[in-house]
């Protein structure tokens, strides 16, 4: 036998973290890494967060899961929590970013389907987004890579270029449910939508009576300085699909309605044997009592300009290397005139800085939300270093 133990679909690279401590990661021998990737926008707290540890631990000494038959005070209050600080006014729990988007998905055509209009099963999709993996997620994007091998693709998703609002105009039609789409596309390379794209979109669905499902998985939960992206877009969605940061490290999503969106979504029609349990809930409701007030949210708008305007510097010192700084907050990107991979290899394992390679040769910087000034200085001396003595690779 040949094959790994772990199913082999992960290119997995020499790191092998054992322990985290604050904003670093250390490895199975003893190394340290300043971990400016945190688990993909997961670890918002760090490693270390006494309040986030002390909730899971008290929970599981108490109650870990019981089924979603009882009632559920934890969820409740955590439900509860997400409505007051958001435009929901309804969730569900799940255990990821792709159930969450599913769920966003179900609710969005059981929308029409319980009107009557049966025909109107559609999503309008964004080039080069991510929604995760399962055949439904997969399916929502149009990245060739994610579909071979797992054909046929479930129906229903009709794809249009990123930021194109005459483009998404011109697919509506008499099939169509809504749009799904990133604010800020993560995956992609940390491309924000602009402002008029997402106003427009918003007229569009309120026109057409559509519904406006943001993912929100990698972009939510105070990544970009506001606790969900949409509020830097002065709009308010009808669906929203959040995860990674949610649980600050422990699996857990969510997907966010308002009452009207929720109008199919009745007894018996949507489930998860794990979703919003109560260790889960612990968990969420640790990370919201950290994260959802305005010092905390002001706080890293203020690191996110901090980097920022430190970045834009440091990448004119490498005109050949770097084009341009994009992204909201602490959820960076930089995008590279060459390959960004390589580069993020060369910063991992020459100078112990983890961050994120992604899609249009971006690399991710997407650090805890609880860096201070020391971390943002070590991560300048380090992507300084990994700059100054960067050989770019030549092309095979
Ligand atoms: C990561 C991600 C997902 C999928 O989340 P999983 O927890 O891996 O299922 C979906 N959408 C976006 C925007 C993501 O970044």
């Amino acid at each position: 036998m040949s094959i790994t133990p772990l199913m082999p679909v992960y290119p997995r690279c020499g790191v092998r973290p054992v322990r985290g401590d604050h904003c670093h990661l250390i490895d199975e021998d003893g190394t340290r890494y300043l971990d400016f990737a945190s688990g993909i926008a997961v670890n918002l707290l760090g490693h270390s967060h006494d309040g986030l540890i002390g909730a899971i631990q008290r929970q599981a000494a108490t109650l870990m899961h019981v089924s979603n038959l009882y009632g559920s005070p934890q969820g409740e209050a955590l439900a509860e929590r997400l409505v007051d600080k958001t435009f929901a006014d309804t969730v569900f729990f799940t255990n990821s970013g792709a159930e969450a988007v599913e769920c966003a998905i179900k609710t969005a055509r059981a929308y029409h389907q319980q009107a009557g209009n049966g025909e109107r099963y559609e999503l309008i999709t964004f080039k080069n987004a991510f929604h995760g993996r399962t055949m439904a997620t997969i399916s929502a994007s149009n990245q060739e890579k994610m579909h071979k091998g797992f054909m046929p693709l479930l129906g229903g998703f009709k794809y249009v270029d990123f930021d194109d609002l005459e483009g998404a105009k011109a697919a509506v039609g008499p099939n169509t449910a809504g749009f799904l789409v990133e604010p800020i596309q993560g995956e992609g390379g940390i491309r924000p939508a602009s402002d008029a794209f997402m106003k427009g979109l918003r007229a569009l669905a309120d026109e057409h009576d559509l519904m406006l499902v943001l993912d929100e998985v990698q972009c939510g939960v105070a990544r970009t300085g506001k606790l969900y992206a949409y509020e830097h877009y002065g709009i308010e969605p009808d669906i929203l699909a959040t995860a990674k940061g949610i649980g600050g490290g422990f699996p857990l999503g969510a997907c966010l309605a308002t009452e009207n969106a929720a109008r199919g979504m009745g007894f018996g029609t949507h489930g998860s044997t794990y979703g919003g349990n109560p260790l889960a809930m612990a968990a969420g409701m640790a990370v919201m009592d950290a994260v959802a007030n305005d010092e905390f949210l002001a706080e890293v708008t203020v690191k996110g300009e901090r980097i920022r305007a430190r970045l834009e510097q440091f990448i004119g010192n490498y005109p050949d290397l770097f084009e341009l700084v994009r992204g909201k907050g602490l959820m960076l990107g930089i995008k590279m005139k060459v390959e960004s991979r390589p580069f993020f290899v060369h910063l991992r394992d020459n100078h112990q800085l983890l961050t994120v390679a992604a899609g249009d040769n971006t690399l991710r910087v997407l650090p805890p939300l609880v860096i201070g000034d020391a971390e943002i200085d070590e991560f300048f001396d380090k992507l300084s270093a990994g700059a100054a003595d960067y050989v770019i690779p030549e092309a095979v």
